[in-house]
Formats: structure tokens, C-alpha cells, sequence
């Protein structure tokens, strides 16, 4: 399986990171070409408004949105998560979300003072210590529909979610030191 990862904007080298440290290449998308040579994507964290303007630019938009339809496996954290959400709340008047996965986000939602903090996360079927749970300016998730999961939760909101492939976090796991979701994520989308 090739991975790609969403290069316009954002942590993307950090995601790459992890894949490496686990043995996993992948490759920068930055084009509608690059998109058709990888199986599965990663949306990095970064500016959910930037990197919506540049998915337009780049034309990547009409073929992610053609992809997410057809299930590619696809991971975002924070930023990307706002991307693929069904609503956004607190976005920019024209920031429409890519409507992959059935919740809805509040941008920027722990305000300032909290903008960003570590807690440990107990996530469903990962055994050890928790995981650490990184967020940086993070939205909050205020609503789920009937076909996502919760795969982990802080103060009540769902941090971890998945629908079918398609899988979802407000925190930075690539930010934590930590290969566990990344290593979840790629074990169960190439079953
Ligand atoms: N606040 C950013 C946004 O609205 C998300 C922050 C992040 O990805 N760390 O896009």
C-alpha cells in the first residue's frame, strides 16, 4: 500500500516521520497525479482555511472529494479533520468542509488560554500506558452521527473517531513521540 501524505500546508513532515519510524515510505501529495499513484491519505494539522484554498488551487479538490467517496483509507488530525467533517462551525463564511465523515467540529474551541495541552488518552483496544494526547489550538468535535465510532474521548468529546476508513483526531499523534495510532490506523485500513 502506498501512503500519501497531504503536503500543501502543515505538519505533513512529521507525519512522514512516524512512517518511516515505522517502516512505512510514503509520499508527498501535492497534485491530482501524485493522489492516483497512493491508496490511502493523511491530512496533516495546519490551517484548515489554507489548506482548503489551496486544495482549490492545486485542483486536488473535485479527485480527493471523487477518492473520499470511494473510501480511500484516509487519516486527519486536527486540521484535517476540520476538512473532512460533515459541518464546521466558527470556520470562514465560505469554508465548505469536504462532508466525509459524518460530525461536527467547532473551530478553535478551547480558546486561547488553552489553545495548547497535553493530556493521556485511553484509547479503545490499545493496550499500555495512555496515549499522549497533543493539541495545538485544536477544534472540538460537538456532534457524531450514527456511523462513527469513538475510538477515544477527553473531557467528554470525542478526540478519536472513525467511519468505516475514514479516521479522524482533534490531537496531533505524529506530534507525540508515540507510533501507536499510527501503526492502528495502517493495521486495520490494509486488512
Ligand atoms: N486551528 C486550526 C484550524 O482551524 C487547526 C489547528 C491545528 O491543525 N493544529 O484549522
Amino acid at each position: 500500500m502506498q501512503v500519501g501524505v497531504l503536503a500543501l500546508q502543515g505538519a505533513f513532515r512529521e507525519h512522514r516521520e512516524a512512517f518511516d519510524a515505522l517502516g512505512v515510505s510514503t509520499t508527498e501529495v501535492r497534485t491530482p497525479d501524485d493522489l492516483g499513484g497512493v491508496d490511502a491519505l493523511i491530512i496533516p494539522g495546519g490551517e484548515s482555511t489554507t489548506i482548503l484554498k489551496l486544495l482549490e488551487t492545486s485542483a486536488l479538490a473535485a479527485p480527493l472529494k471523487e477518492r473520499l467517496n470511494d473510501a480511500m483509507p484516509t487519516f486527519g488530525t486536527c486540521a484535517g479533520l476540520i476538512l473532512l467533517a460533515r459541518v464546521v462551525v466558527d470556520g470562514r463564511a465560505d469554508q465548505v468542509p469536504l462532508n466525509a465523515i459524518d460530525l461536527t467540529v467547532r473551530r478553535n474551541a478551547y480558546g486561547t488560554q488553552l489553545a495548547s495541552f497535553e493530556v493521556p488518552l485511553t484509547i479503545e483496544g490499545m493496550d499500555g500506558a495512555p496515549f499522549p494526547g497533543v493539541f495545538i489550538r485544536a477544534p472540538v468535535v460537538e456532534a457524531v452521527g450514527e456511523h462513527v465510532e469513538v475510538l477515544a474521548e477527553h473531557s467528554g468529546r470525542p478526540v478519536l473517531v472513525r467511519q468505516g476508513r475514514i479516521w479522524a483526531s482533534t490531537f496531533h499523534p505524529e506530534l507525540s513521540g508515540d507510533l501507536r495510532v499510527h501503526e492502528r490506523f495502517l493495521d486495520e485500513v490494509m486488512r
